[in-house]
């Protein structure tokens, strides 16, 4: 019996999923994107998985060193790029490949005596973000200086990102869109705009290489549009189980605060989870869980190692009785991720290293 909680990865979703990126962008290479953790679901192993792309992206040195470490073989892109000499020679030694987000990015790479040149790496231009990148009428420049330097063996790629391409048909996404495409005209080199919602619903914006990342995982990044009707199947199965139970009075009151009372004798089961792994304090007197396919409500606010939930409808729990977080066919994160106002990228990057991650070949 595993009493802590585990979170099972489908690794055949995970393919499925990867399977649709190349269904919606059929002619654009793809860089998954297994930054933070693979969204919370172990990045060398899914990278591993993900051995059909044809690049990954992370967003700092320590990822791309790490899957560079346990053998990936392909181009892993760093997206928020290096911002030391020192950084620039451990990219170059490893074979890393950078995102320029600033002219001083740029410099940097094209002053500095590298041992080795940098491969495939990318110039962020600045499209209505606001965030990172180089501005639109600097990138003449920023080419120039790449063209001059020796330290660069592949082409410079022009890429930018969409503020909001969860809003399908918004007018700002063919802003951003005209706005790189109309910087890359004078150039022969790839570019690269789209992120999972660009995939799936802007079709203009694939270009070259797509960077798709929560579809991956089976969840959708618009409100308007479930994953299921996107065909997209979930990765993660979060559980945990039953580690005691409490039959309580009307009048009793469960946990810090005593934020729920009895409203008459009640069986409560004690659950090995909580904000301590991860998950989401907001669910406190609010979330629901499942058990034996019925959804049953988390009581009171939710500890750092547990939270506690009304055994009502499950006569059959015992200690060590499977409790269902999320995924599987019924409760779906971005469901859970809704209704805490948040989105299901923010619940599955949390997930945090106390949880043991099991690879399965299908659900487990
Ligand atoms: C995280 C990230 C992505 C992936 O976005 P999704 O919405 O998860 O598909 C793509 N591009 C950049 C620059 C990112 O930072």
């Amino acid at each position: 019996m595993q009493s802590y909680p585990v979170a099972h990865i489908d690794l055949i979703a995970l393919k499925h999923n990867l399977a649709r990126v190349r269904h919606f962008a059929p002619n654009s290479k793809v860089m998954s994107v297994v930054k933070a953790n693979a969204y919370g679901h172990g990045m060398v192993d899914i990278a591993r998985a993900l051995e059909n792309s044809d690049a990954f992206c992370v967003a700092r040195l320590s990822e791309a060193l790490q899957l560079r470490d346990a053998g990936i073989q392909q181009a892993i892109v760093i997206l928020e790029g290096v911002n030391t000499t020192a950084e620039l020679q451990v990219a170059a030694e490893n074979d890393l490949s950078l995102v320029f987000n600033s002219l001083i990015q740029i410099q940097l790479a094209t002053v500095t005596t590298l041992s080795k040149p940098l491969k495939f790496c990318w110039i962020m231009i600045e499209t209505g973000m606001h965030r990172l990148g180089v501005q639109a009428d600097k990138i003449d420049i920023a080419l120039q200086n790449v063209a001059r330097s020796d330290n660069f063996i592949d082409p410079v790629g022009l890429m930018s990102h969409f503020a909001n391409a969860d809003l399908i048909g918004d007018t700002r996404n063919q802003q951003q869109l005209t706005r790189l495409k109309q910087c890359a005209q004078k150039y022969e080199v790839p570019l690269s705009m789209a992120n999972s919602a660009g995939i799936l619903a802007f079709p203009e914006s694939h270009c070259d290489w797509v960077r798709p990342g929560i579809m991956l995982y089976g969840s959708s990044p618009f409100s308007e549009k479930s994953a299921r009707s996107l065909y997209l199947k979930s990765v993660m199965r979060l559980s945990a189980s039953i580690i005691s139970i409490q039959n309580l009075q009307a009048g009793d009151e469960v946990g810090y605060g005593g934020d729920w009372t009895a409203e008459k004798a009640t069986r409560v089961g004690v659950v090995s989870i909580g904000y301590g792994d991860g998950y989401p304090r907001q669910l406190s007197n609010e979330g629901t869980v499942m058990m034996e396919g019925k959804v049953i409500p988390i009581l009171g606010r939710i500890s750092m190692d547990m939270i506690t939930v009304d055994l009502t409808l499950v006569a059959g729990a015992k200690v060590g009785s499977e409790v269902l977080l999320w995924g599987g066919s019924y409760v779906h994160i971005d469901n859970i991720a809704e209704q805490i106002d948040t989105i299901s990228y923010e619940l599955l990057s949390q997930i945090n290293e106390r949880v043991s991650r099991e690879y399965h070949h299908g659900e487990g």
